[in-house]
């Protein structure tokens, strides 16, 4: 048989994607379905047919799965943030133990890993301390919220607000959205790269309540800044910093590079554990901060330091994993390549009276191979890349080096996989992995895996 487009189908869902669609079969040719899940029988028609796939809509359940759960949020259908709202919390939190372990057993061929359940919230919502909203629409009727799947619409969620975003977030939005409409704040547009005003962002200080909002504009200057300005501040006290971040580029690139600092102090504060942090508005921060502090202590423990150890973290941005290391650790070497992280780093280290630590600006894949040839040696790494994951030069150094142990902390299980497997191939054996939700309600998942070096 073959498969139409247009035509319906009843099929069997009998797995799902790393990115949470359900996968079935027609006359064992694969079909992907948003929305069902494993175990299911849906009702479907295709909507696209290609060479070794189809893709389905779903029309109709008709034998649900007990794992299926009412989304909580208006336009889960349509927005692209959330992919994983049909499914209970439990059953989200098994789905992403199992991606872990299919990357890892795949990808990475590490039979004999042990890949720990994932570690969950115990209130999985209202968790994120970032927004990052693209704006569009016209200033009279302006469009803030979430790019839809697949496309860069925009879908405003409006005063519903969105349930894994800080409320305050919400709120500032929406004297944002006053702010465009009153003040007449033109606003971006993407095909004809016109207008000014792209993104908002924000950052909370959960532990503070120090709130950072930054305005992506397309132009050196915001029209209107110190009303702005006034209608922030006088609303939400907690705004401590407002900066305008000048990108003027066409890319996907949310923020460009300058920065205008327009009220406030250039960061705001946090804490994670005992740590006080600086935030500045170009510097990466985890958005979970209750679950990185999960997070941290196993990457701690998982290094095992008794004290005396020297300890490089890679990727370190501002800090915050070499201050968790630097209590057990003899030396920390951190190394980070946004110069404004390095800058809130060593401000971190010094205002938490931290001195055994010392933080290089550079690639950690040329920084490392260097301070290696001047003779620098870590006896424990710990690495946290971005999703593309570690350069191979940098593994290759950390091969040459022998440390005893590498900790890697990932939010990418296929290129965490990939790297293992290099490590694997080059004397170390993966020792466990622990999965952390950092991410309720949509398909990602951060781990930290233990490898150590085969002793000969
Ligand atoms: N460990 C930190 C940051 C992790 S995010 C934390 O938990 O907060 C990854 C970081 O790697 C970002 O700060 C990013 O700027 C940085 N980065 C990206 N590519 C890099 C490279 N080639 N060398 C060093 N740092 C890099």
């Amino acid at each position: 048989m073959v498969v139409q487009k247009n035509a319906e189908y009843d099929i069997e869902i009998d797995g799902m994607t790393h990115d949470g669609l359900g996968v079935g079969r027609i006359d064992n040719f694969t079909v992907f379905v948003e929305g069902a899940i494993k175990g299911e029988k849906v009702h479907i028609k295709i909507i696209k047919v290609t060479k070794s796939y189809a893709v389905g809509k779903l029309l109709e359940i008709l034998e649900a799965s007990p794992q299926r759960t009412e989304p909580f949020c208006p336009v889960y259908k349509r927005c692209g943030g959330c992919s994983l709202q049909h499914l209970s919390y439990e059953a989200q939190l098994e789905f992403k133990t199992n991606t872990v372990k299919d990357n890892i057993t795949r990808i990475g061929k590490l039979e004999n890993a042990v890949v720990h359940n994932t570690i969950g919230m115990e209130e999985p919502l209202r968790y994120r301390n970032k927004t990052q909203l693209p704006v569009a629409g016209t200033p009279a009727k302006p469009l803030i919220g979430f790019f839809a799947k697949r496309s860069h619409d925009v879908i405003d969620i409006g005063s519903a607000s969105c349930g894994i975003q800080d409320e305050l977030s919400s709120e500032i939005t929406e004297l944002i959205r006053n702010f465009i409409s009153k003040h007449g704040i033109s606003i971006y547009d993407e095909k004809n790269q016109v207008g000014i005003l792209r993104h908002i962002m924000t950052r909370v200080g959960f532990k503070t309540g120090e709130v950072m909002v930054v305005l992506v504009i397309n132009a050196r200057d915001l029209p209107a800044r110190k009303a702005l300005v006034k209608e922030l501040t006088s609303a939400v006290p907690q705004i401590k910093s407002i900066y305008l971040n000048i990108n003027t580029k066409n890319t996907n690139v949310i923020l460009g590079e300058k920065n205008i600092k327009i009220f406030g102090s250039d960061t705001i504060t946090d804490y994670i554990g005992k740590y006080k942090f600086h935030i500045s508005p170009l510097s990466f921060y985890q958005v979970n901060p209750i679950q990185t502090e999960v997070l941290y202590n196993k990457a701690l423990e998982y290094a095992g330091l008794t004290g005396t150890e020297t300890v490089f973290d890679l990727y370190c941005g501002i800090g915050t994993i070499s201050l968790f290391l630097s209590e057990k650790a003899g030396k920390v070497y951190g190394v980070e390549v946004v110069e404004d992280a390095v800058k809130d780093a060593k401000r971190n280290a010094e205002e938490n009276g931290v001195n055994n630590v010392e933080f290089i600006a550079g690639e950690a894949e040329t920084v490392i191979p260097e301070m290696y040839a001047n003779g620098i040696r870590a006896d424990v790494v710990v690495v946290d890349p971005p999703r593309k994951g570690c350069d191979e030069r940098l593994l290759k150094t950390l091969v040459d080096m022998q440390p005893k142990r590498i900790v890697y902390v990932s939010c990418n299980p296929s290129t965490l996989a990939r790297d293992l497997h290099y490590l694997d191939q080059n004397g170390y054996r993966a020792v466990e992995v622990q999965p952390v939700d950092m991410f309720p309600w949509t398909h990602h998942v951060e781990c930290v895996t233990l490898m150590s070096k085969v002793e000969k």
